[in-house]
């Protein structure tokens, strides 16, 4: 029987030229490939800069040291997100919190974080970045987050890593309300460039602050630096950075994965439709669905609806995984991991969080499964649930 994983790349023979010419060339790294992806990348999700790094992992580091986190400061993000959309505040200092999920959603709720802030500010404890995530690729409450970060002060750090293609009030995610919008590329994802990551912003300043960060803290434009320079040798460094630079052979297979971005995402929303068609009559809770944006439909979560003769959902993973099908479970809520209850999180702290992942699932979806692999989970899944699949 043939595996069938969760998610898998996609990679065309124009992929495979796109990084082999770049191995042929004179600049494996800091050529012209990675400024190329990025102007792709920014005029494609409508946005004035973009900036390519490693990975999105760095990529939430560097933007929350360029939006002013540090020792004394708070963050806050979902709790159902990866580990990354919170670190990112701890590796700066900053001290984490989390807000409960809309369970219809899974995303940010934006009730829970309005009634948060209310009590933050009496204490005068509101935070200085939100990180919202697009939760399996469908884009968070952004226009009412913009609402409450302009009234309470705080920037908005969208984490898009599930994001890439998805689209909210008529435009790309990325192209406006947050301030600054990270996307990753690692090879689970949307599109790939094996690992790598790239923050996306309106404000030409926070990119500029961004590509210092992301190369020790080094400029070469004389404009910047302290004194006119001897000559076109000298460099300065006016910061404390890192070396978080994407390769060229990732910014070249990064341009051609984006080219076909529209054909791919095409093929996930016939997934996705096929899906919520084929597992209506199970005893399952599907993704939503919101007229004013689209899913980048990164993951398909379900959530098995509990009952009398329903298996338990790792009863039904472990059925699933015999049968040679790869499903995942995104996420363990990121305050229930011993490092964050190390910090005095507990168990029971954000209840929505903790209901939605005690059964959830994710399904295979990628754009090369088949209709017939498709077919095949959904009998798997219907008979692991003692049900028979009844299409809508
Ligand atoms: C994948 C992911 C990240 C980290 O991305 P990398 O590129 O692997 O570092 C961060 N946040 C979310 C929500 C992710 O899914």
């Amino acid at each position: 029987m043939r595996h069938i994983p969760y998610s898998r790349q996609s990679i065309s023979d124009a992929d495979i030229a796109a990084v082999s010419a770049v191995l042929r060339s004179d600049f494996l790294t800091q050529g012209e490939e990675v400024p190329h992806f990025e102007a792709a990348f920014a005029a494609a999700h409508q946005v004035a800069h973009a900036v390519a790094v490693s990975n999105a992992t760095v990529a939430l580091h560097l933007a929350c040291i360029a939006l002013g986190v540090g020792p004394g400061t708070r963050v806050w993000t979902t709790p159902i997100s990866f580990v990354a959309s919170a670190n990112c505040a701890r590796h700066c200092g900053a001290e984490v919190d989390f807000v409960d999920i809309d369970p219809q959603t899974r995303n940010l709720s934006v009730s829970a974080l309005r009634a948060k802030l209310e009590v933050a500010e009496r204490e005068g404890r509101l935070p200085c970045v939100l990180i919202p995530v697009d939760f399996a690729g469908l884009p968070a409450d952004l226009a009412e987050m913009r609402t409450l970060a302009d009234r309470y002060g705080f920037a908005i750090l969208a984490d898009a890593s599930h994001a890439t293609g998805a689209s909210y009030r008529g435009a790309p995610v990325a192209s406006a309300w947050a301030d600054a919008t990270v996307f990753s590329f690692h090879a689970v994802k949307v599109i790939t460039t094996a690992e790598g990551g790239l923050i996306a912003t309106q404000n030409a300043a926070l990119a500029d602050q961004l590509r210092l960060l992301r190369s020790h803290g080094i400029t070469r434009d004389a404009a910047q630096m302290s004194e006119a320079p001897e000559g076109d040798w000298v460099y300065e460094q006016i910061e404390l950075g890192f070396n978080a630079r994407m390769t060229e052979l990732q910014a070249a297979l990064g341009r051609s994965q984006l080219s076909r971005l529209r054909s791919q995402q095409a093929r996930r929303v016939r997934l996705a439709d096929r899906y919520d068609a084929l597992l209506a009559s199970l005893p399952l809770r599907l993704p939503a669905r919101q007229a004013d944006r689209s899913s980048a439909w990164h993951l398909y979560a379900v959530e098995i609806v509990p009952g009398a003769d329903v298996p338990t959902r790792a009863a039904v993973f472990a059925a699933l995984r015999a049968a040679q099908i790869g499903v995942n479970v995104h996420y363990i809520p990121i305050h229930t991991q011993p490092y964050y209850r190390a910090l005095g999180f507990e168990r029971g702290d954000f209840p929505h969080a903790e209901r939605y992942y005690a059964n959830a699932l994710s399904l295979p979806l990628y754009p090369e499964l088949g209709d017939a692999d498709q077919d095949r989970v959904v009998e798997v899944l219907a008979s692991a649930l003692n049900r028979v699949a009844v299409p809508a």
